[in-house]
């Protein structure tokens, strides 16, 4: 109870009194020394872990067998806070490295997220350790200023006018995309937000126009905005995998046939299947005709723009209205962190229409003028741009354009490999990182393997050398390759197609009655 009579006792009114009013709360987890110490052993397990050069993907694990395995690590003391076991915090540690796909060695070649630069990873610990969520300037001081810097020096590759455009930081591009659309949907109806769907049906049913190949984060926003997956219209694509200019007026106006209102168009830089870039110009075009909100999932491709030789690739950006960006594909920092841009800032506000955001947006002071709230989604927000930032600070543009030229010039000699490679179909020309093929031996149209594809796939992983991962193109799996790795060396390339040669051949071994001649002189 607070005492407003401290004369009388003589104690300070904030002091204790003789009794205890509440039992002290001891622990040394918050121990600066005891932080230090095994801040220490984590980065030595660590430095292990980067020093392994070894060629491996995946050591896939029974579930059930590692559920035991977990659970045997855990104490065993329920009654008080059980002391360090530093062989435990080990084992975790351990157990934890060895599980993962080994991002950081050349045999991973699967997926988009990348072996981060491991100081942006020290930086990551310096975020947890601080804990300043992002959504306001007040808590997170540094972190929204540099999302200022960021978004500045991002935006001199983008082109947007420098006074109007304005970035969020999101947690996954998965989230940037549905707030991007969400944007566009109440941009399109602003009575949509406080009166929902009923609103919307007032032009028609509303419809996005997305390319057959667009990413499946946009189908769910697609579901989620109540648009419903049924409404979103399917453009064609070419044989490169882009959507195919020549289809779209047709498709739009036949949309409208349809009793459908198209309202938004949403363009891929960088598929998530072959990492196609869709032809950005010329839909900015279109988009500005029939007036549609032109977003642009740049999810792994937006990265591309920071080198000077792959900007071209991605002309006419610069008139999208919006474009997701991730830093935690191309630009190797920890995942997630996400950059949504917008063209027009004030359009940014129409993402979330809340009294809240309208009335500190209108009472802006220059704390508040920075803060993201009004424009993400999360409430508490991790200082998502940090890594990159101090990455940037430190390295500056030249470390990122001169690794993602590495990556794609070496995505381009494998495709020659592949082409050249007798036994081997390849797909598309890479316009990026993103590489897929699949293994056709000689003969092989006259053995049917279901899923043969597939079964390569998950036979190369549980070899454990090399990960690689599948998809589905024009509804029949192939092969996919993701180079994020500049350790990556066309050796590599070549000792994946044997390790692709034997898998094969070993599942067409188990099958019955199929004789299978590999192909005589494969070059290793
Ligand atoms: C990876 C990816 C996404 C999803 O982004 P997350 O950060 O994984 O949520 C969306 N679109 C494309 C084209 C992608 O490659």
């Amino acid at each position: 109870m607070y005492r407003t009579n401290y004369t009388a006792t003589n104690t300070h009114p904030f002091q204790a009194t003789a009794k205890q009013e509440v039992a002290p709360f001891k622990t040394d987890l918050f121990d600066a020394d005891f932080f230090r110490e095994h801040a220490e052993t984590a980065v030595a397990e660590l430095q292990a872990y980067l020093t392994d050069k070894t060629v491996k993907g995946l050591n896939l694990t029974d579930p059930f067998t590692l559920l035991k395995t977990a659970e045997a690590l855990m104490t065993k003391e329920t009654e008080t806070i059980a002391p360090f076991d530093k062989k435990r915090f080990r084992a975790i540690l351990n157990l934890y490295i060895k599980t993962g796909i080994q991002v950081h060695s050349p045999g991973y070649m699967g997926r988009q997220f990348s072996g981060v630069v491991p100081l942006a990873g020290v930086f990551d610990m310096v975020n947890s350790v601080l804990n300043q969520p992002s959504s306001f300037y007040e808590a997170a001081q540094l972190p929204n200023v540099a999302e200022r810097i960021m978004s500045r020096e991002l935006n001199r590759f983008i082109g947007y006018e420098e006074d109007r455009f304005t970035m969020v930081t999101t947690s996954g591009g998965s989230l940037a995309n549905l707030t991007a659309l969400l944007a566009a949907r109440n941009n399109e109806w602003p009575d949509g937000w406080k009166k929902g769907m009923k609103a919307c049906h007032e032009k028609g049913m509303p419809a996005i126009a997305v390319s057959e190949d667009t990413h499946y984060s946009i189908t769910r926003a697609a579901g989620i905005l109540g648009i419903g997956e049924n409404q979103l219209v399917r453009l064609p694509v070419d044989a490169s995998r882009k959507i195919c200019i020549g289809k779209v007026q047709p498709v739009l106006d036949e949309a409208k046939r349809n009793g459908l209102h198209v309202f938004c168009l949403v363009a891929s830089a960088g598929t998530t299947s072959v990492g196609a870039i869709d032809p950005l110009d010329e839909l900015a075009g279109i988009a500005r005709r029939n007036r549609l909100w032109m977003h642009v999932d740049g999810a792994h491709g937006a990265s591309l723009l920071v080198s000077d030789r792959l900007r071209p690739r991605l002309k006419g950006i610069e008139k999208a209205d919006s474009l997701t960006w991730d830093a935690h594909k191309m630009l190797f920092v920890p995942s997630p962190c996400s950059l949504l841009f917008y063209k027009e800032k004030e359009k940014s506000y129409g993402a979330f229409h809340q009294e809240a955001s309208y009335v500190f947006e209108k009472q802006e002071d220059i704390y508040t003028g920075f803060d993201s709230a009004g424009k993400n989604f999360e409430c508490t927000k991790r200082p998502l741009i940090m890594n990159l930032w101090v990455l940037w600070a430190i390295y500056g543009r030249a470390f990122f354009s001169e690794k993602i030229e590495y990556l794609c010039r070496l995505c381009k000699e494998a495709y020659k490999i592949v082409e050249e490679a007798p036994d081997f179909e390849t797909i598309h020309r890479p316009e990026s990182n993103i590489l897929c093929f699949r293994y056709k031996p000689h003969g092989m149209q006259h053995v049917i393997v279901p899923d043969f594809q597939t079964e390569i796939r998950n036979r190369v992983r549980k070899n454990g050398t090399f990960f690689i991962s599948k998809v589905d193109i024009d509804k029949e799996a192939a092969l996919r390759v993701v180079f994020m790795n500049h350790e990556i060396r066309p050796e590599h390339i070549r000792r994946l197609l044997h390790e692709i040669r034997e898998a094969a051949r070993g599942i067409l071994g188990e099958k019955n009655g199929i004789i299978y001649h590999p192909y005589p002189d494969s070059t290793l």
